[in-house]
């Protein structure tokens, strides 16, 4: 009988279950794969985004920008890759400069620190390699690239190390809500929680 199960040991489910382990919580994490990080989390882009793309007054935005302020620490807590390298949303020409102003906007009101637009000559010196024909962009420093299984698997192995159980190959077939609790139907038998 477990306080709390987790499904899923992607991102989300392994960051829930490490947050989880500062607790005194008798919890596991169900995953229907042999491993941590085998669904969305092991195929995306990597990037950290700054937050001027999430619907402004959103949970979205909100947990984007705190989320981006944690990274460096957590890379350094956990050891995992992480690089500030920045970001830039390129503009190729002046009639699209007002949906570029539009993104700056938002991402202001969404709290993003040090955004700035860039001409043409401030681009092409931050990255040469850019197109000539480059009319101006949207630069956020505090974008960046993390390793999206080193994050996984790092945040994983910190809620194991204190005290989180992940079950593997254990698929969650069904859930049935009882008295004060529920039973998760899975592949391998009842978890009850
Ligand atoms: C092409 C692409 C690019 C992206 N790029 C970025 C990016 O650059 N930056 C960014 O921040 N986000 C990006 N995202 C979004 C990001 O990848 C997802 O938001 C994130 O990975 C979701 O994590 P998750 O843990 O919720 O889901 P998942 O990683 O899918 O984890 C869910 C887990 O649950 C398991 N599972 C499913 N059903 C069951 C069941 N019944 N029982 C037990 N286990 C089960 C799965 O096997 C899986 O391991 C991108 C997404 C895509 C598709």
């Amino acid at each position: 009988m477990y306080d709390v199960v987790i499904i899923g040991a992607g991102v989300s489910g392994s960051a829930s279950a490490r947050e989880l382990s500062r607790y005194k919580v008798n919890a596991c994490v169900i995953e229907k794969t042999e491993d941590v990080c085998s669904g969305t989390s092991k195929a995306n882009s990597g990037i950290v985004h700054a937050g001027f793309d999430a619907p402004e007054g959103s949970l979205m935005a909100k947990l984007n920008v705190e989320g981006n302020l944690m990274m460096e620490e957590l890379s350094k807590e956990l050891d995992f890759p992480f690089k500030k390298n920045g970001s830039l949303v390129i503009c190729l020409s002046e009639e699209d400069m007002p949906k570029l102003k539009e993104l700056y906007d938002r991402g202001i009101r969404n709290g993003v620190k040090e955004l700035k637009i860039l001409n043409k000559e401030e681009v092409l010196e931050l990255e040469p390699n850019i197109t000539d024909d480059v009319y101006a962009a949207l630069y956020a420093p505090t974008g960046g690239i993390v390793c999206p299984f080193g994050l996984n698997i790092a945040l994983a192995e910190n809620a194991n190390t204190n005290g989180i159980e992940f079950r593997f190959n254990t698929e969650a077939q069904d859930i049935e809500k009882i008295d004060g609790g529920f039973i998760i139907k899975t592949n391998q038998g009842d978890i009850k929680t």
